[in-house]
């Protein structure tokens, strides 16, 4: 090639300067080529040669380049990529194959790829690999493929045959079968048994489960597009919700007992939870609400509820209740400046009726009280049972004063009184009840306890001063409670320590000859002295200690009367003996007066029992029986304190007694106050109608002796003969008369 050949050169200078040359060198005659010429074609060449030896250089570069960006692509690829025979041995894998199997090449290469995929899945990838020989299209298989370190991924393989090889390409999916895995676990927690609701951030429902309509019986269709609104009841005010609210705002969780309503109206109690659902931005993207229907538990609970803290025989609210409410009541008397009362009601001898008749009978008395008491008080008023026969009312709102509001309660405890008054039908069986009612006054700041405390010493004063009567508690009676609970601890030792005594009081007849005694029990106290009757006697009837004493009262009795039996002034005595109602209730009382008295060997005709008349009359048939049982010993009968218990005349003419002892309360006014002269005057006349001998106690004064002569009434008892005196003393007084 020459360069008049027209040869372009891309070289603008090289070419310019062979021209110039040329053009120089040969005149236009000469046509030879010198041996510049060949010099410069020479020179051209080499150029022309250096020149291809570049572009070669340049072109191999770039396939160095682009070989290291396909070795780059190929190694460092997202997927793992192998190439395997047909039988599956590994030829080829990439540096990311590499990495995701976490084993070295050379321990991949040339081994089948079968032996990491995991024992459970082997067969389904021969199977795969089977089929993909057969095709020409791809396929793709999920398997779990195990690590050089022992864990496992899951790994999606897309398998195609090219020739005789099989390229596979290999993803890891182990975050994507998580995520699948999770989404399936929430499906089937949503279909659960617990209804569940997802609504937006504003609360639009999104979604319900089947539960949810069972539940509330709205389909999902009704519900979607509305929100929870849906359901309210309207148990729970607009604050239950705004508070609900708020608390989700602030914690993202609630969580609650909530009454709802079903599509048919019914309500129901469900056990909610609602969450929040927020994103990466801390926004709420969802509410998801679960609940369960929890009123059959509120039903149960109801129930746990009654019997915790109400009594199952009356319905009314037990100890425990009361004392709720009276804690609220002591605080509303504290906010409203009011005072309220609060009553003890005690029944009278309701442990007699229960062991006579039977607590069945016992069980109606309660029922039927509860109900009167019921009747009496107010809406707001609680009456409540505090166990046995005691019964509590409490009463709010009684006055601004202290006074007022005693006027009140006393008012209201007359009426309770009054209440229980009439007679009881139990099961046919008439019934008297007596109670004995203690009232505790409070006002702000007072104590549960204490009020607790003075009501009941209340009663126990209101007990104490007869039964069948109302008191209020004052401080003075803490006093007597303290003394009280000293006494009893010491009442208990009065047998052993030996400290009870008889005093003797004379009985006598029209010529103030000495006829007999009634023995009246002394209790001698090491530090009080001598204890009244009054005073211990109902102690030891309340704990049982009458039993006991009652014991000691008949034998030292019957001991006296063997003692005095060969006396020439004593030896026609006889000695009265009073019985408490307790002692005579004993089943086997006869038996033990019937063994005493062969113990003691005394003369039964000595021997006086006085039963007082509510005793008597409490149990009227079983007492019959027991009297004539008596009478049958031999010992005589008189009725104490006649007239002071309103017996009817027809029970009296059925009990088998021999003596009246007309009460000391109605001898007292004698002569002068016209009713009590009158009923002196009757209880004589019908003493004596009824052929029974008559006494009458408490005889002070000449004019009351003169007065029981005149009218029938020939033996006394009393101070104005003497006082009731000590065994030696009494002794001498025989003497000297
Ligand atoms: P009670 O059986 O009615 O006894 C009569 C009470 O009247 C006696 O009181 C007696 O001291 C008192 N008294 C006698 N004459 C007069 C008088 O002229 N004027 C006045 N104002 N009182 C007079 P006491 O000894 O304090 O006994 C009180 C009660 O204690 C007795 O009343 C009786 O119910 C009970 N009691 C006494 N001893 C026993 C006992 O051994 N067993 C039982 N269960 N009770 C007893
Ligand atoms: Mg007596
Ligand atoms: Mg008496």
């Amino acid at each position: 090639m020459s360069v008049s050949g027209k040869k372009e050169t891309n070289d603008p200078p090289l070419r310019e300067a062979a021209e110039a040359l040329l053009a120089v060198a040969l005149p236009p005659a000469i046509a030879a080529p010198t041996a510049d010429d060949l010099l410069h074609e020479l020179r051209v060449h080499q150029i022309e040669l250096e020149m291809q030896n570049e572009a070669l250089r340049q072109a191999q570069l770039a396939l160095e380049v682009s070989r290291d960006r396909y070795v780059d692509l190929y190694e460092f690829a997202p997927v793992a990529y192998l190439t395997l025979t047909s039988d599956g041995i590994i030829t080829e894998i990439n540096l990311t194959g590499v990495t995701l199997l976490g084993r070295e090449r050379n321990k991949l290469l040339n081994k089948s790829l079968r032996t990491f995929v995991i024992a459970d899945a082997q067969d389904r990838w021969v199977r795969h690999l089977m089929g993909v020989k057969k095709q020409d299209e791809k396929s793709s298989v999920e398997l779990a493929l195990q690590r050089g370190d022992g864990s496992v991924f899951h790994a999606l393989l897309d398998c195609v045959r090219s020739e005789s090889r099989i390229r596979v390409s290999l993803t890891d999916i182990t975050q994507r079968k998580l995520a699948e895995e999770e989404l399936r676990i929430a499906a089937v927690a949503f279909a659960c048994q617990n209804g569940m609701v997802i609504t937006d951030p504003q609360g639009v429902i999104l979604r319900v489960n089947p539960a949810f309509t069972h539940f509330t019986g709205y389909s999902a269709e009704e519900a979607i597009g509305r929100t929870p609104a849906m359901l309210h009841s309207g148990r729970q005010g607009p604050m239950f919700y705004q508070q609900m609210w708020a608390t989700l705002k602030m914690k993202g969780y609630w969580q609650g007992e909530i009454w709802n309503k079903r599509k048919d109206g019914q309500i129901y109690a469900e056990m909610l939870s609602i969450t929040a659902i927020v994103n990466p931005d801390h926004r709420i993207t969802h509410y998801v609400g679960s609940f369960t229907d929890i009123t059959e538990n509120k039903e149960a609970d109801a129930e746990i509820h009654r019997l915790a803290y109400y009594d199952p025989l009356t319905k009314l609210p037990n100890r425990r209740l009361l004392q709720d409410r009276l804690q609220q009541a002591i605080a509303a008397t504290t906010r409203s400046g009011l005072h309220g009362a609060m009553f003890f009601i005690d029944l009278d001898h309701f442990k007699a009726l229960n062991d006579s008749r039977g607590h069945d009978i016992g069980d109606l008395l309660l029922v039927d009280v509860a109900q009167r008491l019921r009747e009496v008080v107010r809406e707001r008023d609680t009456v409540a049972r505090q166990g046995g026969d005691e019964f509590v009312v409490l009463m709010e709102e009684l006055g601004t004063s202290a006074r007022e509001a005693a006027v009140l309660a006393e008012h209201l405890g007359d009426k309770l009184h009054a209440a229980l008054t009439a007679p009881f039908n139990l099961n046919g069986y008439e019934y008297h009840c007596k109670t004995s009612i203690g009232v505790g006054l409070f006002h702000a700041h007072d104590t549960v306890e204490d009020l607790f405390k003075h009501a009941d010493l209340a009663l126990y004063q209101a007990k104490n001063s007869g039964r069948d009567k109302l008191r209020f508690f004052d401080p003075a009676m803490q006093v007597t409670l303290d003394q009280r609970s000293a006494l009893e601890a010491e009442l208990h030792h009065v047998i052993t320590r030996k400290q009870l005594r008889f005093f003797y009081q004379p009985q006598v007849d029209a010529a103030r000859r000495v006829i007999g005694v009634e023995a009246l029990l002394r209790w001698q106290h090491p530090q009080r002295g001598l204890v009244a009757p009054d005073v211990f006697i109902p102690l030891a009837e309340d704990t049982g200690l009458i039993l006991p004493i009652g014991n000691w009262a008949l034998e030292t009795a019957c001991a006296q009367i063997k003692t005095w039996e060969s006396g020439a002034l004593t030896g026609s005595l006889q000695i009265a003996v009073n019985v408490s109602a307790r002692q005579f209730r004993q089943a086997d009382f006869v038996a033990q007066i019937q063994r005493i008295l062969a113990d003691s060997d005394a003369n039964p005709a000595r021997l006086k029992l006085e039963l007082t008349e509510s005793l008597v009359l409490d149990e009227i048939k079983d007492t019959i029986a027991k009297m004539l049982a008596i009478k049958q010993l031999g010992v005589l009968i008189s009725m104490d304190d006649f007239g002071t218990g309103y017996s009817s005349l027809s029970y009296l003419a059925q009990l088998p007694l021999d003596q009246l002892k007309l009460d000391k309360s109605f001898v007292r006014n004698l002569p002068g106050v016209n009713k009590d002269e009158t009923l002196a005057r009757a209880i004589i006349t019908m003493g004596l109608g009824l052929n029974l001998n008559v006494i009458a106690e408490g005889v002070e004064t000449e004019q009351q002796r003169e007065f029981l002569d005149a009218h029938g009434c020939h033996e006394y008892q009393g101070y104005l003969f003497s006082r009731p005196l000590p065994l030696v003393e009494f002794e001498a007084f025989l003497q000297s008369v």
